[in-house]
């Protein structure tokens, strides 16, 4: 076994793999970018290497650099985590040349399955089944029409290099297709210098079904399946094992197939053969990803095994721990990826400080995998990924069920998460009664986003109760002669008279008066009417809230944002929302807020890549304006109200900030 390894990676799955090497006496050694210098693997591991700035290109992807780093610390192998250099062959190849051990499967599997066409020819050979498509070299556009029609729309456009979702479209039918095969393209050589495509017939309603597999230098075996059908933009949010509603044969077949796809190009170590599966149970060979795959833990829950350890054990020459007929699946592991995105903004990345930051706890039936602390920031340079909750549970509805929970407690602040439609799903009685395929998030839209509707009377209520007792903590004595406030312990009367808090929920606006009343407690006049409340702060900073005949604890976060505005996250009941506080004193910003509507800014820092507009001409609300190119996806940012663009401020090719101004337009 090797005694120190480098880990070329960063986040969770850098703090995860050091976790299994300190656990089998394994030095680590991490590596960083400037974004990175403060980083949680940084802390994690016992020795640390800056290799360059926080763009991936010239850091994290510099095989060069990583290698002199191993190097120099005396490390024996590394450990290349996912994405990043995870399936890169010259990579593999120039640690051995360096008399380093990668992590990893032989060069030559890499790059078998590094190309999703090349992958699916040697399948083909196998006698894998594939999904109905166009894999070849000829990449003629006219030719991949043609192709598509043949197939049958829907169909899929693919890089063939792909990975993450880029370079993907959905094309719905034939005189659409030339424009997608375009935003395909562009997208695919941005992100990985590599514009071949691969056309697939779109199925409706699939399931993506996975297999673990593992092998050693004479043994192949998998590790059953995952199912990940719950996404957005056809990426993974949710994932599972084992895969609802499996039937053992369907599984020993699906096994079977993806060991035989390893063994067609020589595998060893951790790699995973994605399918994609009809209603019926027919399925199709997607991809292999020749690494370890984030959702990993899930298999590990069921298996009780540590497939880093497996990894390293693989890497260092040794066998596989178990066989075949060795392996049982215990219970049911469920695993959600918390993102800072904005589910409510077509999944726009959010980037931004973690002023607040409560995950779940760790315990018997909980993991929680992350690479951030409180205090850390997501930038828009990395995969936006806060953490990884597991649950492992008896079956799958006491899995969910708890999942549901944990989303219900998690709290961040400072960057727009998921977790509320986390908690929707994993409390989503069709989800929970095994409705489980890609479309469900869309299917079910109306239903998921109900739970992140607009604030209702209690968030005003908490809210404001949370500024009233702020008043209240600025003025500890009865100094201010409109603080009624001079007790601890609750409210004394001074005189009687009322507060307005005025708040902004997205587009509406709600003034809530409070009255302080002679019994000393409150009454609030809400939008849905008049409730009595009293508040007072806990020692732990949270309040401790009665309105009406209800009483709870809640956490409320004030923040000021990036456009100077000031936030209230509200955490209560399992839910969170976030307000607009409006100072009646500073109007001036308020309008001002208004006015910015007329802009459209950069959400993220990025460059242009389409103008579809041009300084004149007349737009309609949610008509495509331009395309930003951020985090190597595309943007498409769209009028905000119907009007008349006065400005066009950048051109075709240029690099914006964040917030930047991108378009100026008068609404009609
Ligand atoms: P998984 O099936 O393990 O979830 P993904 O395709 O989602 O795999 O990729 C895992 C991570 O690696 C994501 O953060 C993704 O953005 C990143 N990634 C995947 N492929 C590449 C690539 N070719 N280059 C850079 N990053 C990649
Ligand atoms: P990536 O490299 O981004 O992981 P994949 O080829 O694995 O790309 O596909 C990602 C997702 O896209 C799948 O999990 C599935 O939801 C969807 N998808 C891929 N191929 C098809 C297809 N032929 N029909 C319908 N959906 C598909
Ligand atoms: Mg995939």
């Amino acid at each position: 076994m090797f005694s120190k390894i480098l880990i070329a990676n960063r986040g969770e799955i850098a703090c995860r793999v050091i976790k299994t090497a300190r656990r089998l006496g394994i030095k680590t050694v991490a590596v960083y970018s400037d974004a990175d210098r403060g980083a949680r693997h940084v802390a994690m591991a016992d020795e640390a290497v800056h290799i360059g700035p926080s763009a991936p290109r010239e850091s994290y992807l510099v095989a060069d650099k990583i290698i002199e780093a191993a190097k120099r610390t005396g490390a024996q192998a590394v450990h290349p985590g996912y994405g990043f250099l995870s399936e890169n062959a010259g990579f593999a190849e120039a640690c051995a040349k360096s008399g380093l051990v990668f992590i990893g499967p032989p060069p030559a599997a890499i790059r078998a399955m590094g190309s999703k066409s090349e992958a699916k020819k040697i399948m083909e050979k196998a006698k894998v089944p594939l999904v109905p498509g166009y894999h070849g070299d000829d990449q003629s556009p006219d030719l991949l029409a043609k192709e598509a029609a043949r197939i049958g729309f829907p169909v899929l456009i693919k890089a063939s290099a792909g990975g993450g979702g880029k370079g993907m479209r959905v094309v719905e039918a034939a005189e659409k297709f030339a424009d997608a095969l375009a935003g395909a393209k562009r997208e695919a050589k941005a992100a990985f210098a590599d514009d071949h495509v691969l056309v697939e017939k779109y199925l409706t309603r699939p399931r993506h079904i996975e297999i673990q597999v593992f092998a050693d230098s004479s043994d192949c075996l998998y590790l059953f399946e995952r199912d990940c059908s719950i996404q957005r933009r056809h990426q993974k949010v949710i994932e599972e094992a084992p895969a609802p509603n499996m039937e053992p044969a369907r599984r020993k077949a699906m096994g079977e197939a993806a060991v035989a796809a390893a063994k067609a190009i020589g595998y060893q170590g951790a790699g995973t053969v994605e399918f994609i599966a009809d209603q019926d149970g027919t399925f199709f060979f997607m991809e292999m990803n020749t690494r370890l795959q984030v959702e990993h833990p899930v298999t590990e829950a069921i298996t009780g095994q540590d497939l880093v350890e497996w990894q390293l054990v693989v890497a260092s020459g040794g066998k596989m721990p178990l066989k075949q007929d060795e392996l049982r699946i215990d219970g049911h592991a469920v695993e959600v990826r918390l993102y800072a995105e904005d589910p409510a903004r077509n999944f726009l990345p959010s980037t931004g400080t973690l002023v607040h930051l409560k995950l779940p706890e760790e315990g018997a039936h909980v993991r929680v995998d992350t690479g951030v602390r409180q205090g850390d920031t997501v930038t828009p340079f990395y995969d936006p990924m806060i953490a990884k909750v597991i649950v492992h549970d008896r079956d799958r509805t006491s899995a969910l069920r708890r999942m549901a929970a944990l989303m219900g407690e998690t709290e961040v602040v400072g960057v727009t998460t998921n977790a509320g439609l986390l908690k929707a799903l994993c409390s989503h009685p069709a989800f929970v009664g095994g409705e489980v395929d890609t479309g469900f998030i869309e299917r079910h839209r109306a239903t998921l986003f109900a739970a992140m509707a607009p604030a209702d009377d209690r968030a005003f209520a908490i809210a404001t109760l949370a500024r009233l007792v702020e008043w209240q903590d600025r003025s500890p004595t009865a100094g201010d002669p409109h603080s009624p406030w001079n007790e601890q312990n609750g409210f004394r009367l001074l005189d009687e008279g009322h507060d307005e808090v005025r708040w902004k929920d997205g587009e509406r606006d709600v003034t809530v008066i409070a009255h302080r009343l002679r019994s000393g407690g409150l009454r609030l006049e809400l939008p849905g009417g008049a409730q009595e409340a009293r508040v007072q702060r806990a020692d732990d900073g949270r309040l401790a809230i009665g309105l009406g005949s209800d009483t709870f604890v809640a956490t409320v976060v004030r923040r000021v944002a990036i456009d100077g505005g000031i936030d209230y996250t509200l955490f209560a009941d399992g839910r969170s929302r976030r307000l607009r506080l409006v100072d009646p004193l500073d109007l001036s910003m308020y309008e001002a807020a208004g006015a910015a509507e007329a802009t459209v800014r950069a959400p993220l820092p990025g460059k242009i890549i389409d103008l579809k507009i041009k300084a004149g001409d007349t737009v309609s609300k949610g008509q495509p304006l331009l395309v930003l190119e951020a985090m190597k996806m595309e943007h498409t940012l769209a009028a905000p109200a119907d009007g008349t663009i006065k400005s066009v401020r950048y051109a075709v090719g240029e690099q914006v900030a964040e917030g930047a101004e991108l378009v100026e337009f008068e609404a009609s």
